[in-house]
């Protein structure tokens, strides 16, 4: 097999996979649809602040990031801060996160906070997600907490993440988003998160920089229309009704895009990839001249809001005005994903204002909503059985997305992981 090598996608993993080509002495071309590099990371230019389109944190067990930083020498620009949680229920703002705030929680009685506790408890202690693989997680959760923490607790949360989804959920998924937070702390009562210093935007520019000067190409504004094989093995990449000749392909686009781009892939395979869901996100960013609270993270169960929680980010990395993100996850097929930014905008401008009502109209600098139609994969019970090896059936073709780290939830310390995996299983034959 000869040695050119296309990477599509120049999103984390996409990144990821190129830089560990080049260590291995490839220059790989990447191919990236947007104007910009970073995907669910890119960063956008918010009224003169340069700030990425969705909300990012990173947890202490994210070592394919923190091992990438080290790589691209930044390390020095991780910052971790003890940020904190609140729960929005009832009309007001509850303590959250902590076993102290557990049980001084407004609204929920004392077997369902023990309950309550040692399933989190227990998640954060468990190591082994295998024997979860199967089980649904919404029966899973509702035995472990009862019924009344559910509905109180979970419910809503699920619904305004999930939708019709819900029902349907694989129990070591869930487990693996509560044990990665649920571990990333100082102490019991502390929550340590971290970010980088102008936030995901540095690596991504510290990683293109480091591809670029090593010899490798990023070609932006180049979607891939279609990667061409011949007798089993990859030939070519055609974008924009250019053809390029290449031997090797490592696709790191989410996969519903797959079948339209590879389309000679065997029957079996493209199924497989169609047979996964996914949700779509619009997420709002609101920028204030003032606190909306102290809280990092708010979970919010309301009935005069439809949404799960919002994240003040300002209160994990401080900037000079305060910054609000409130995501939407849709199915993509829901009424409400085809309505205009402004539907989503003056909610989230209503929502912000009551929860501080001291929050005047004026102190709304500004706000705007991004898309992301494959923002996350639905992965339902068996998921671990349910994809094509990444190292498909064709010579010098390897394909993947945020769904082939399962049971780990989609996050960029994740991606960098398995973009790195294809680069050597692709260098490896
Ligand atoms: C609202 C939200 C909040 C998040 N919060 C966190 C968090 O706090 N912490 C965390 O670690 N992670 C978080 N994530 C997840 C994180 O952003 C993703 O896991 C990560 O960006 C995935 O990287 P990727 O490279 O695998 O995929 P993507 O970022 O999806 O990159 C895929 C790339 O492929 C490109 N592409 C698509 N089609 C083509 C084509 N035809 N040709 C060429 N290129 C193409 C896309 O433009 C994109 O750049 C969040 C995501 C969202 C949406």
């Amino acid at each position: 097999m000869g040695n050119r090598v296309a990477v599509l996608g120049a999103g984390p993993m996409g990144l990821a996979a190129a830089h560990e080509l080049l260590k291995r002495g490839y220059q790989p071309v990447i191919f990236e649809a947007d104007d910009r590099v970073g995907g669910m990371t890119a960063a956008f230019d918010f009224s003169g602040l340069t700030i990425e389109r969705y909300y990012h944190f990173h947890c202490t067990s994210d070592t394919a990031f923190l091992e990438m930083l080290e790589e691209l020498g930044i390390a020095d620009r991780m910052r971790w801060t003890e940020t904190r949680m609140a729960y929005w229920y009832r009309g007001r703002l509850q303590p959250w996160g902590n076993p102290i705030a557990l049980l001084k929680f407004r609204g929920l009685g004392l077997l369902a906070k023990i309950r309550y506790g040692l399933f989190a408890f227990w998640c954060t202690r468990r190591n082994d997600w295998r024997p979860l693989d199967r089980v649904n997680a919404r029966d899973w959760v509702l035995r472990w907490v009862g019924p009344q923490a559910y509905e109180i607790l979970w419910r809503r949360l699920f619904e305004y993440k999930f939708y019709h989804f819900t029902d349907n959920l694989s129990a070591a998924w869930i487990w693996s988003r509560i044990r990665r937070l649920g571990r990333s702390r100082y102490n019991l009562f502390r929550e340590k998160l971290g970010y980088l210093e102008n936030g995901s935007d540095t690596y991504l520019q510290a990683a293109a920089a480091h591809i670029r000067e090593k010899g490798g190409i990023i070609r932006l504004k180049s979607p891939v229309a279609k990667v061409h094989l011949r007798d089993g093995a990859v030939h070519a990449v055609e974008t924009e009704g250019l053809m390029e000749r290449f031997d090797r392909v490592i696709s790191t686009v989410p996969l519903p895009f797959v079948p339209r781009l590879i389309p000679d892939l065997p029957r079996p395979v493209l199924d497989a990839y169609a047979s996964v869901d996914n949700i779509a996100v619009v997420c709002v960013i609101v920028k204030l001249s003032r606190a909306l609270s102290e809280n990092f993270w708010v979970n919010i169960n309301d009935p005069e809001m439809d949404i799960p929680g919002l994240v003040e980010y300002t209160n994990l990395q401080p900037l000079e005005n305060h910054v609000v993100y409130v995501p939407y996850y849709l199915p993509g097929d829901h009424p409400s994903f085809g309505q205009p930014d402004e539907w989503f905008t003056e909610r989230v401008c209503r929502y912000i204002r009551t929860i501080n009502p001291e929050l005047g109209e004026g102190d709304i600098l500004d706000v705007r909503a991004s898309r992301y139609r494959f923002a996350q994969p639905i992965c339902d019970p068996g998921f671990s059985s349910k994809l094509p090896p990444a190292d498909l059936p064709v010579e010098g073709l390897w394909v993947a997305d945020t769904s082939y780290y399962y049971p780990e939830d989609r996050g960029i310390s994740e991606s960098i992981a398995f973009g790195r995996k294809l680069a050597v299983m692709a260098t490896s034959c």
